[in-house]
């Protein structure tokens, strides 16, 4: 017998029939020791996700208004399920207890985690499994950072002691015992975490679509399910925008050598997508050069332009140098003989652009820098793809025929990607392109 973890995100647990889903799902595989829950999802369209409603009945709290009002949209969602589902322990209780602390502790990451705190409960009384608290088996440090050698050696303590649990997602603690949250996903991290403790052979990532697809269904209509994908391919796609996995739920199962396996919690028949530390050789379809395509949009191209620059010691360390100085990070660094181009997110810049272009002016007196708001990048990515005869061509030819204009260009190291900014008004056009110039159907 082996040891599987599943995680189920929001929509897969939005309802008392998706717990039923969720319960046949478990119940089908005797494998199933530790399943991780997100709180509620939308239902439909235009519905309330609970840790949003969480987070603003934080926001009421902490300007001293009322949060009642929309704790009880909160309240309601998780007595309908329980009343549903028939069980029988103090929900309303608990609900009460929880809408006091909310407003006693005025913590917004308190407030948001509860949403899976709840779910978790409810949960673990519906398949009958024990019930262990994040709080108290996750660990962040003093500065909020994972700390993800002392979280695996207490998670894996707890999971000896319990043969079947369920562990809410999304939270843990300050070295304090505060509750503190990974970024907004991050119940897949949480996953992740648990995969590696219990030292799982999979960790079953369960939601909404039947796997990765090539590229964003929002975007490209009916995309090609990913079969078979790398780890490194999965970190290039989710960094740039594939969200159906959050980017950091990578690396606690990629170091353990722990496959994930994308799933479809409506169509659990489906094989979903499979992320392995090495793919099999023939993991893409015979003709098929590219594994996907993921794009992200805000970004600001910074073009510093210096004749004879490549032979200036320390130009680039300067330039670097000054957004360092301000606190930013930056995306991509593009360089030519005579120019160097910055990408950098547009939320890092907002309150700091004069200051940096200032600075770059002084330490590096270029001849000109040219400042570009508006970019989007994709990336199209693939093991080996940059070597294949052609792949350039293709891509860029499959851009010029869409009338997209191209504003940088990012070949990777890796030979694994290859990453365009264009203008956003040109995204959706771009990904399509993109798409159909590299994919049969
Ligand atoms: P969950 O609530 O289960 O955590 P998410 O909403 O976080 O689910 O992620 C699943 C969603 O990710 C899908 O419904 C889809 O809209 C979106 N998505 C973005 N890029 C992709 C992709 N390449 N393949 C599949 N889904 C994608
Ligand atoms: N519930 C949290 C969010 O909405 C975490 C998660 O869903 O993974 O971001
Ligand atoms: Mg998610």
């Amino acid at each position: 017998m082996g040891i599987k973890v599943a995680k189920f995100g929001g929509s897969s647990l939005c309802d008392a029939e998706h717990f039923r889903k969720v319960k046949a799902i478990i119940e089908s595989d005797p494998d199933y020791r530790y399943v991780v829950p997100s709180a509620p999802g939308k239902r439909f369209d235009g519905d309330e996700k609970i840790t949003d409603l969480l987070y603003q009945c934080h926001r009421q709290v902490e300007s001293n208004r009322s949060h009642e009002e929309i704790f009880k949209k909160i309240a309601d969602r998780y007595l309908g399920i329980a009343r549903e589902l028939g069980l029988d322990f103090d929900v309303e209780g608990l609900l009460i207890e929880t809408s006091n602390a909310i407003r006693q502790y005025k913590n917004p990451d308190f407030a948001a985690s509860r949403g899976e705190y709840l779910n978790g409960m409810l949960l673990s009384k519906y398949l009958g499994w024990d019930f262990i608290d994040a709080q108290d088996v996750v660990k962040f440090d003093r500065q909020g950072s994972f700390a993800s050698e002392w979280t695996n050696e207490i998670m894996r303590e707890a999971l000896q002691k319990h043969s079947h649990a369920v562990i809410p997602g999304f939270y843990g603690s300050y070295p304090n015992g505060d509750v503190h949250t990974f970024s907004r996903g991050g119940s897949d991290i949480s996953g992740a975490i648990v995969a590696r403790a219990a030292q799982a052979d999979v960790y079953v990532n369960w939601t909404d679509v039947s796997g990765f697809m090539m590229a964003d269904p929002r975007i490209v209509k009916n995309p090609k399910c990913i079969r078979e994908l790398s780890y490194r391919e999965l970190r290039e796609l989710s960094y740039m925008g594939a969200t159906v996995l959050h980017e950091d739920a990578i690396f606690p199962v990629h170091k353990a050598g722990i496959p994930t396996n994308i799933r479809n919690t409506n169509a659990p028949e489906d094989p979903g997508t499979m992320i392995v530390v090495n793919p099999s050789p023939d993991h893409r379809p015979g003709d098929q050069i590219i594994t996907g395509i993921a794009g992200h949009k805000n970004f600001t191209l910074l073009s510093i332009e210096k004749a004879m620059m490549n032979s200036e010691y320390g130009f680039g360390r300067r330039v670097l140098q000054a957004l360092e100085d301000f606190g930013v990070s930056f995306e991509h660094l593009p360089t030519g003989i005579d120019t160097m181009s910055v990408v950098v997110a547009d939320k890092e810049l907002v309150t700091r652009k004069d200051q940096i272009i200032q600075r770059i002016q002084q330490t590096c007196q270029p001849d000109s820098i040219e400042i570009s708001a508006g970019i989007a990048l994709i990336a199209t990515v693939g093991h080996g793809m940059t070597s294949a005869p052609g792949t350039a061509a293709r891509l860029f030819t499959a851009l010029y025929e869409a009338g997209v204009n191209i504003r940088m260009i990012d070949q990777g190291s890796s030979e694994m990607n290859i990453i365009v900014g264009i203008d956003i008004k040109d995204f959706e056009t771009a990904m399509n392109a993109i798409y159909r110039a590299f994919v049969k159907d």
